[in-house]
């Protein structure tokens, strides 16, 4: 699609600030598609929630003699390092194991007028296609799409734009719904964002700084590091050196080491704030939800199930958040429970259970030192050995739990001393700590209701878990 819009935005984005070389510009239609942020639940980050997988298709472009093309390697090394930091978003990127290498010297050095001849045949409907190519033209060391319905699910990378840290993270930011911390650009037309945070001009009922700029407000406003005037004032150490006042009166103080922000030194660009993994997050479970990992790896079948009684057989239900079963009801001091865990495979499967309460505080809770760490083929085991009380001197709150299950012995100390050391939810902890070992979603069939059952295909080194969540309150 050769279409005059896009020329025109490249060109204008282009001229606009000369420092910086993300080609991504937000359109009128694409904001007003996004600007519906929630200010509810959702929003909430310290809330714990499933980790939903995303999948990425790396489309390598090489020479039509096969030379040139950046190395697998490398892109690994970059999702590790995007996963650590979208983790606190409740995502996990996933590799298609199957690389897509394309052998093609016209589209090497890439002209993104080609855009269309070279992907169109190539996307996946549910993944990112993520297209490494040797240059863009102009300069661009990447580009993606702001989402909207029906849009391309499309990142155009260039080998420059492997060589730092941040370019990578900040177009997936793009692609899950974020701007620069400066704003919009392209041909938005809305007023400046104001440097105060509680303003509410229009007298609309929602203060400026949402609705204006990157609509977040804990990004302060950011008058565009990457326009010349400014660039020089972001220094190597990624200081901010120097005053920049504001035309609306006083200075502004941008956050010049945010990954959405211009800052003309890449590897500066480390951190992202709560709006905006809140927003992240938001987006990748409304605008972003018919992308999500199919079916594809096979590996040896892990069935069983896990199922929690009141003292009395009352049962008790559960419900799924992505992969985070919450009890249904609320517990209190003196309730009093068992739990039983069935191993429905031909093999032993080994257990691991962690625990963290309502303080963060993670600790073992299986296997002990006389315990046998795993389950035999067919049988059910009582983990804990009897009913376990909620105690005296329990605090309103909730605990997570989370079982994992492999065909290996789990080193449960060492999985229970790194969470210890994390910030963050339950969840993001332990796929802080366990990432990619964690079993992909597609691999398991979860099922809720008054007895949780898994059925899942697992490979060597994997770990299936099984997170709950249960709320005490007195
Ligand atoms: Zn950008």
């Amino acid at each position: 699609m050769k279409n005059w819009v896009y020329i025109l935005f490249f060109f204008v984005s282009f001229l606009e600030a000369s420092a910086q070389h993300c080609g991504t510009v937000a359109t009128e239609d694409q904001v007003e598609y996004l600007r519906n942020f929630e200010f509810a639940d959702t929003r909430n980050m310290i809330i714990a929630k499933g980790i939903v997988d995303i999948p990425i298709q790396f489309h390598i472009i090489k020479k039509t003699d096969g030379q040139g093309g950046v190395e697998m390697d490398l892109l690994k090394k970059h999702v590790d390092q995007l996963n650590e930091l979208y983790v606190k978003a409740n995502l996990r990127f996933v590799i298609n194991e199957e690389l897509n290498f394309i052998h093609d010297t016209r589209y090497y050095d890439f002209d993104y007028y080609d855009e269309e001849d070279l992907c169109a045949k190539h996307d996946l409907e549910n993944a990112i296609n993520i297209y490494c190519v040797n240059t863009i033209k102009a300069g661009y060391y990447g580009y993606t799409y702001h989402p909207l319905k029906n849009r391309k699910k499309r990142m155009l990378m260039s080998s420059i734009g492997w060589k730092n840290n941040s370019t990578f993270p900040h177009e997936m930011g793009h692609f899950f719904g974020l701007y620069h911390t400066h704003g919009k650009g392209g041909k938005i037309k809305e007023l400046p964002e104001p440097i105060e945070r509680d303003l509410d001009h229009d007298g609309n009922g929602v203060i400026d700084c949402y609705e204006t700029g990157d609509d977040l407000c804990d990004t302060p406003s950011d008058p565009n590091m990457g326009l010349k005037k400014h660039m020089e004032l972001c220094s190597q150490n990624c200081t901010l050196e120097g005053k920049i006042p504001s035309e609306q009166g006083g200075y502004y103080e941008p956050e010049i080491t945010n990954i959405m922000c211009y800052n003309q030194h890449p590897n500066c660009r480390t951190n992202f704030t709560l709006e905006q993994y809140a927003k992240i997050a938001q987006t990748a479970r409304r605008e972003r939800k018919d992308i999500r990992v199919v079916k594809t790896t096979k590996g040896k079948s892990l069935k069983g199930a896990v199922e929690f009684v009141m003292e009395d057989q009352t049962p008790m239900p559960v419900d799924l958040d992505i992969n985070l079963y919450r009890f249904e009801n609320t517990y209190k001091q003196g309730d009093s429970f068992s739990f039983k865990v069935g191993n429905g495979t031909e093999e032993r499967i080994f257990l691991g259970i962690i625990n963290m309460d309502f303080r963060g505080e993670v600790l073992k809770v299986f296997p002990y030192a006389e315990d046998a760490s795993f389950i035999k083929p067919k049988s059910k085991i009582n983990p804990l050995g009897g009913l376990i009380s909620l105690d005296n001197g329990m605090q309103d709150g909730k605990e997570y739990t989370c079982l994992l299950f492999g065909f290996e012995p789990i080193n449960v100390e060492t999985i229970v001393s790194q969470m210890n050391l994390l910030d963050g939810t339950f969840t993001q902890r332990l796929y802080h700590v366990l990432g990619n070992s964690l079993l992909p979603l597609d691999n398991v069939n979860y099922r809720k209701g008054n007895r949780i059952s898994f059925d899942a295909q697992i490979k060597s080194g994997e770990l299936l878990p099984i997170m709950l969540e249960m709320k005490q309150e007195n």
